[in-house]
């Protein structure tokens, strides 16, 4: 376990020291705030390298601003156009997948890990395999292959930070008592756009309501997730391999505000939560300086704003996602590998409007029986193996998705 929660190995540093950061996924919603939280504190923080997937113009704009010595985007058509807009700045251009694994070698203190989807387990495992602080908040990765990272991760002595703000606040509340004095976990939920929403209306909902979350600015892809509940699954899976938990001491509550981001209850009736405002730059920010903390990260949040706190039990019936992913952890071997790219294929096509909201989750549940059916079951031991259940698992849905898409919402 690499997650410091009573030490802090690092906290006798001094406080002038620059720490070199490096941004897998620099141009999403993520990057974009770790680079704003790094613009605004230039004493404390140098950049090494980022990376993007196809937006050359935006990742040579974000590369210029911190000055950074290494940029790459994956997709290699997007060379020339990078190289042309970085011009004579000195910051080397590079592109194509294994320019990503370059960006997470190059020396730096600290990577964030934000490229969204399974796509970003080679780079975050390269920076994790050199013993980097990472903050982590591609949680798919963890969830394609969350057994293999945080052995590796062990190994390696490299220190996960968890930057998914629900884990950041477990994280954060955990530093209350010791390990094993914590009886479970409360992760929190806003709910979505669908929360008051019957089944029928959730089933026939549109992308552009769905895109609508209320709380929360984010990337499209875990954007929908949220709308599907999709993404509390992703982190009940995420919590069970950082911190090392059980699924029946991880729970789920809905709450409407997104200010209470999760909390740890101790053995003697305890709750420790952190609360904070919904904003990402928070947590991004407790990762990025931990173990000390960033001064003004967001703006602060104001109680006279805050009416009420509410809590409430999810529902598994109009949220189908939430109990399939419950199940792939309860499941084992490879099944939250093949949930987790069953639900890519499965949202990629809803952004498409090549399948119906309802079909996402029936689409990874189609999946997931295809796959057993198949003998794709085992835990995968190496990168390698992830990727090759990733991938078959992509196909599967991919020849279901037909299938599933012409069934009425
Ligand atoms: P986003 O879509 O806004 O950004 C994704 C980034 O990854 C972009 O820089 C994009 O260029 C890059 N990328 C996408 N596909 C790629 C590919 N195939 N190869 C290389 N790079 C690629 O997403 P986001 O909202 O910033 O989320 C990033 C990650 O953080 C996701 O795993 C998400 O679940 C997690 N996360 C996000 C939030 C949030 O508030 N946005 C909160 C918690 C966790
Ligand atoms: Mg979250």
């Amino acid at each position: 376990m690499t997650i410091q929660t009573t030490t802090n190995p690092v906290r006798g540093r001094a406080a002038a020291d620059v720490r070199t950061i490096s941004v897998l996924g620099a141009t999403g919603s993520i990057g974009t705030s770790t680079i704003d939280l790094i613009l605004r504190n230039p004493r404390r923080y140098r950049v090494a390298a980022v990376t993007a997937n196809s937006n050359a113009a935006a990742l040579a704009r974000l590369a210029r601003s911190v000055d950074a010595k290494f940029a790459a985007v994956a997709d290699p058509n997007a060379y020339r156009e990078l190289k042309d807009a970085l011009g004579n700045s000195g910051i080397e251009a590079a592109a194509g997948e294994n320019a990503l694994v370059e960006a997470a070698l190059h020396p730096a203190d600290w990577v964030m890990a934000a490229i969204s989807g399974a796509t970003g387990l080679k780079p975050t495992l390269a920076a994790v395999e050199r013993g980097a602080m990472v903050g982590l908040a591609n949680k798919e990765c963890l969830v394609c292959a969350g057994a293999l990272f945080m052995r590796r991760a062990a190994h390696s002595k490299a220190t996960v930070l968890p930057v998914d703000s629900e884990h950041n606040a477990l994280f954060q509340a955990m530093a209350s008592g010791r390990r094993d004095e914590v009886r479970r976990v409360v992760i929190t939920a806003s709910g979505g756009p669908f929360r008051t929403w019957s089944k029928d209306a959730i089933a026939g909902a549109t992308r552009e309501q769905a895109l609508k979350h209320p709380n929360w600015s984010m990337g499209a892809k875990i954007t929908i997730d949220s709308a599907s509940m999709m993404n509390k699954g992703l982190e009940i899976i995420e919590a069970h391999h950082l911190f090392a938990l059980p699924s029946e001491q991880i729970d789920v509550l809905v709450h409407p505000q997104s200010i209470v981001h999760g909390m740890v209850e101790f053995l003697d009736g305890s709750f420790v939560a952190q609360l904070g405002p919904p904003d990402m730059r928070v947590p991004i920010a407790h990762c990025l300086s931990w173990p000390d903390r960033l001064p003004d990260a967001a703006a602060r949040l104001d109680w006279t704003k805050v009416t009420s706190l509410a809590f409430e039990q999810p529902d598994l019936d109009r949220f189908p996602a939430l109990r399939l992913a419950r199940q792939a952890l309860e499941a084992g071997g490879a099944a939250s590998t093949v949930l987790n790219a069953a639900n890519e294929v499965a949202v990629a096509a809803f952004l498409a409007e090549r399948l119906h909201f309802a079909g996402i989750a029936g689409l990874v549940e189609a999946a997931m029986d295809a796959a057993e059916g198949r003998g794709l079951t085992k835990e995968p031991a190496t990168i390698d193996e992830a990727l090759a259940i990733d991938h078959n698992s992509r196909q599967i849905a991919s020849e279901l998705l037909p299938g599933i898409a012409a069934k009425a919402s």
